[in-house]
């Protein structure tokens, strides 16, 4: 991303004067409710699987979502906290082991605050393919050189010892694709995060449907997506998560209880 031959951008290029703001002081809980609501609102979600875990700087304990809830119907008193060891500290819901995808994950990387792992669909036509999306869209710039294919499933991430397997195949990748399973998108913070979670089901999807035609897509020069990427992380994420987070609120104000 900062090497010397990409394009500038980002906010060395632009930086608005001002942005349109959520509207409300979110608790931290708050928050993390309206992330789920929206990425179920918008098809990332299958059913009740996966979670969204958001450790602050900081900390060493994590909130996450609790065993048992759709996401959709998550609101902010369900966010339960678990610490490293992904047992649960306060709420008033249990957490499944799968968690320790999570807490191995925050344990390697401490750039990695905010971890996001689900079953969005076209993630998982390209997951049972055993392959990563072909950046062909501006937008998939986002994800240049900051993609990793786990290429084998073994069964359930069930325990700290197979997740810290698991975290070294990821290494320092923002964007995760298991075969035959889903995506782990991981942020430096929530609107980071959430953004990269919603964006890698639409370049899936987008570029399974450039697949299906049989003909090449016309690539992107690596420079030019370079600087996109500068502006997609610096300038894209918090708007986007202020918008998401003004829609989801508007949607059903209950999400904040
Ligand atoms: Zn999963």
């Amino acid at each position: 991303m900062n090497a010397p031959d990409a394009r500038q951008g980002g906010l060395q290029v632009w930086a608005p004067s001002v942005v349109p703001p959520v509207g409300v002081d979110l608790t931290d809980e708050q928050a993390l409710a309206v992330a789920f609501r929206h990425l179920a609102a918008i098809g990332f979600a299958e059913n009740l699987a996966g979670h969204i875990t958001w450790q602050p700087d900081g900390r060493t304990d994590m909130f996450v979502n609790p065993w048992g809830l759709w996401w959709q119907e998550i609101t902010a008193s369900d966010i339960c906290v678990v610490n490293p060891d992904a047992r649960v500290v306060r709420g008033r819901w249990d957490v499944t082991p799968a968690i320790h995808i999570h807490t191995e994950l925050h344990r390697a990387r401490s750039d990695a605050r905010v971890v996001i792992h689900n079953h969005p669909y076209y993630v998982c036509v390209l997951a049972a393919l055993g392959r990563l999306p072909e950046l062909v869209h501006q937008t998939g710039s986002l994800f240049l050189d900051d993609l990793c294919l786990v290429e084998t499933y073994d069964g359930e991430i069930d325990s700290a010892s197979r997740a810290a397997d698991l975290a070294a195949r990821i290494g320092g990748a923002n964007l995760t694709i298991l075969a035959n399973h889903g995506v782990i998108a991981t942020g430096r913070n929530l609107a980071e995060a959430v953004y990269r979670a919603a964006s890698i089901e639409r370049v899936c999807r987008l570029a399974y449907d450039v697949l299906l035609t049989g003909m090449r897509p016309t690539p992107m020069n690596w420079s030019d997506m370079a600087g996109v990427q500068r502006s997609l992380v610096e300038r894209a994420a918090d708007v986007y998560w202020a918008g998401a987070a003004r829609l989801t609120i508007k949607a059903d104000p209950a999400v904040l209880d």
